[in-house]
């Protein structure tokens, strides 16, 4: 089997059999990337030489008999809005073009010590705001599956980088779907976990209160592996959650669903899904029946509204975030001003694309006296009302149930004269966020045109381990992971 192929527990077991080296399997992945990004551009940038003296620390510690951690040796690329200490962290926005953070993120600092290898920093949509990864200001990442089409977003370049078998495993961001619809759309499994589960420390933030990190892997086994390193309390993020999680996600992870109550939300199957999608998501609810699961449907009134509370929330408070880029602390400068205002004024006109310009008037706008009680106190109101919805389901059902987008990948560029249409590709993912929960996006079948279809499987606060059980369940049962698109 070729490195690239790999899943994360064939390379560890390749280590612990010492088959192979931490520094041919980085080696492996670069030059891979070398040859086939410039078709995919799912990377900013390659951390090479850092990435090679990693592995041969690694291989060294292998030498030595000593422990290499619960990710020792496994490349990994990081989304590039999470900071890292001497590698370029640009946000995909010309503001930060030639920005280098003066620390780690906490979750770069677990990553490491649990000897990961950073490889690169992956592409997105400028400050994570987007569906396609056509917002960045550098590149538009491709699918992997399909070399036409978007790989989603925001995190559409960590998503691609492992689709295209560029790394076994990638961090993303998810405010409001950025992880688990790029899974979804590049056929691999994204996790998005329980608000304050992981750190927030170094990541760039977009909207505090929804933006969560988490991986994308090629099953779900190295999905769990991987939430293992990375969560965890942060006295540097006051939102991290306060306590111990006992909790091993890779133990028992075959477990098996017998018993387990599944609902699904009647209003997630409704208004423009596509049919394909349709049907290969109810396809996996009679395999989940079949193996032991019940399953019943339930109403989930405030589908449509969550998208426009989290558009008012989010946008809220990305104005308020990105304030601080003005010319003066970080990055990029205009270079001609003749007063501070006029600096300002420059430099953020020059700096942010058209997006995230969109979202800062749209956050000033609903929070400006006169129209907060309009807009943002009746964003918060809904916002109860998911949460009390959530809370009422989650009482009744373990696990609930849904496609992770209504709409396959679609062609590059289709919808970028569209905001309206591009944030629908969201409709299912955003309330999750709002309410904090965790969520899975898992491949769970291909269109008659060969794209990726992904299932979304949503648990109750804290409860990542059942989520991934039942989650593991069904990729057996489809025997869908681990497959990468030759291009
Ligand atoms: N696509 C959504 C947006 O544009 C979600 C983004 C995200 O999760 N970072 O805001």
């Amino acid at each position: 089997m070729k490195f690239e192929d790999m899943s994360i527990q064939d390379i560890l077991k390749g280590y612990r059999e010492k088959n192979f080296s931490a520094r041919e399997v980085t080696q492996s992945y670069i030059e891979k990337i070398s040859k086939y990004d410039s078709d995919v551009n799912a990377f900013i940038s390659i951390n090479e030489d850092g990435a090679i003296r990693a592995a041969d620390r690694i291989d060294n510690k292998i030498a030595k008999g000593e422990d290499i951690g619960l990710l020792g040796g496994i490349p990994v690329a990081l989304k590039d809005n999470i900071s890292t200490r001497g590698l370029k962290t640009t946000c995909a926005s010309k503001i930060l073009e030639n920005y280098i953070p003066p620390y780690d993120a906490t979750i770069v600092k677990k990553l490491n010590d649990s000897g990961a290898i950073i490889i690169g920093k992956t592409n997105m949509d400028e400050f994570a705001m987007g569906s396609s990864t056509e917002n960045s200001a550098y590149k538009k990442t491709r699918n992997p599956w399909n070399l036409e089409c978007v790989p989603g977003g925001s995190s559409g370049g960590s998503a691609a980088a492992v689709a295209a078998g560029f790394a076994p495993l990638a961090i993303g961001s998810d405010t409001g779907g950025s992880i688990r619809q790029p899974a979804s759309f590049c056929g691999i499994v994204g996790l998005k976990p329980t608000y304050g589960l992981v750190s927030r420390f170094g990541l760039i933030a977009f909207a505090s209160s929804l933006d969560q990190m988490g991986p994308l892997t090629k099953n779900v086994k190295d999905c769990a592996l991987s939430l293992q390193a990375i969560q965890g309390e942060d006295k540097m993020d006051s939102t991290s959650y306060k306590g111990t999680i006992t909790e091993n996600y890779v133990e028992n992870i075959d477990e098996g669903i017998s018993g387990l109550k599944i609902g699904v939300p009647k209003e997630f199957f409704q208004n423009g899904i596509n049919n394909e999608i349709y049907e290969s998501v109810y396809n996996s609810i009679r395999l989940l029946e079949k193996l032991g699961a019940t399953v019943e449907e339930f109403s989930f009134p405030a589908t449509e509204s969550g998208l426009s509370a989290y558009y008012i929330i989010s946008s809220a408070e990305a104005s308020s975030n990105l304030a601080r880029y003005d010319g003066i602390r970080y990055g990029h400068r205009t270079d001609e001003y003749e007063s501070i205002e006029d600096l300002i004024v420059k430099t953020r006109t020059e700096g942010f694309g058209q997006e995230v310009k969109r979202r800062i008037m749209l956050g000033t706008y609903v929070l400006s006296s006169g129209y907060y009680d309009a807009y943002y106190k009746k964003a918060m109101e809904l916002k109860n009302k998911i949460n009390l919805t959530f809370k009422d389901a989650l009482s009744k059902y373990d696990i609930l149930l849904s496609p992770t987008s209504p709409i396959l990948p679609f062609p590059i560029g289709e919808k970028t004269a569209n905001p309206l249409e591009m944030y629908l590709s969201d409709i299912y993912t955003v309330n999750i966020n709002i309410a904090g929960l965790p969520a899975i996006s898992i491949p769970c079948g291909f269109s008659s045109s060969r794209l990726p279809i992904g299932l979304h499987l949503i648990g109750n606060h804290f409860q990542e381990k059942k989520l991934l059980q039942a989650a593991f369940s069904l990729e057996q049962e489809l025997g869908l992971d681990s497959r990468i698109p030759k291009f």
